[in-house]
Formats: structure tokens, C-alpha cells, sequence
């Protein structure tokens, strides 16, 4: 895929997003108002001020979080995917179908940054299976979440 074409969307597929052109920025944002919005410690934000941005399914949900800001959202699932300001549109980086190749170089809002996220990469780590008091269930675990990619049936017929 072409470096200056990107898709996504939220978890459940309800909402989708094309970006054509370079990525901006990439960052990722401590500050409370960033915090609340996604609901985690801070939010990977890439901007799109520089490329063109069109949503080819559903549309996102706002909430205007300030006199000058909106966040954008799948009102379905809650997905966080806007931060969207007088100078332009970022995208939450995770909702994109191909995260990986979109590296933070900057960090915002230090001054609310929570204590121990510096501590995370210490922790132990184990993979998603090591939990034995999940391993039960997620044995069978069937996802419901849609595909990291453009499809035309989604979701499933049985699930509509
Ligand atoms: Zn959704």
C-alpha cells in the first residue's frame, strides 16, 4: 500500500476513514482532556491537516470538549477517532488499520502526565494466552471486532 493512502475506523466497523496524502505529526497528547477522550493514560494523535480526509461509511459522533476543540467518536462503540481544532484534524493513530507504521516523535501536555507511565515498559510482560484465568474463555474467543481493512460486508449477515 502506497505511503500516502491510509484507512480505518472503529472497533465495530460503523464508522470508516480514508486519508489521501502525507501524514502530519505524529504525537502522542498526556493532557487531561486527552486522557478523558480516550479514556487511557494518553492519546497517539497523527494529523491529516496536509491530506485529504473523507469518511466512505457512517459518520463519526462529536463532542466538544473545549471553545476551540471537537473529538470525534463512533457513537456504536465509542471508538475515539478525532481530535479535530481550528488548525486542522489529527487522527487517533490506534484506529488506524496499519498503526504500526505511524511513529509518535513528540510528546504534548507533559505537565498532566501520569506518574507511572514511564514504569509501564518495566513491567513484566506475558502474552495474551499466559493468562490462565482467562485461558477458558478465550480458547473460544470469536472476535467480533471488524478487520483491519476495507470490506464491503461488514458486519457479517448474522450479526446485523
Ligand atoms: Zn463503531
Amino acid at each position: 500500500m502506497a505511503d500516502d493512502f491510509h484507512t480505518g475506523g472503529c472497533q465495530c466497523g460503523a464508522v470508516r476513514f480514508r486519508v489521501e496524502g502525507k501524514l502530519g505529526d505524529a504525537s502522542v497528547c498526556h493532557c487531561r482532556m486527552c486522557q478523558k477522550a480516550s479514556g487511557n493514560f494518553y492519546l497517539p494523535l497523527v494529523s491529516v491537516r496536509g491530506a485529504k480526509v473523507s469518511w466512505p461509511r457512517g459518520e463519526r459522533k462529536r463532542f466538544q470538549s473545549s471553545n476551540a476543540v471537537w473529538r470525534g467518536f463512533c457513537g456504536d462503540c465509542g471508538t475515539p477517532l478525532t481530535f479535530e481544532a481550528p488548525d486542522g484534524i489529527a487522527l487517533a493513530i490506534a484506529a488506524f488499520d496499519r498503526p504500526e507504521g505511524i511513529t509518535p516523535t513528540i510528546q504534548w501536555g507533559t505537565e498532566a502526565k501520569l506518574p507511572y507511565v514511564d514504569h509501564v515498559p518495566s513491567l513484566p510482560g506475558e502474552e495474551t494466552m499466559a493468562d490462565v484465568d482467562a485461558a477458558s474463555y478465550l480458547a473460544h474467543l470469536e472476535s467480533y471486532q471488524h478487520p483491519d481493512h476495507d470490506t464491503e460486508t461488514w458486519p457479517p449477515e448474522e450479526k446485523r
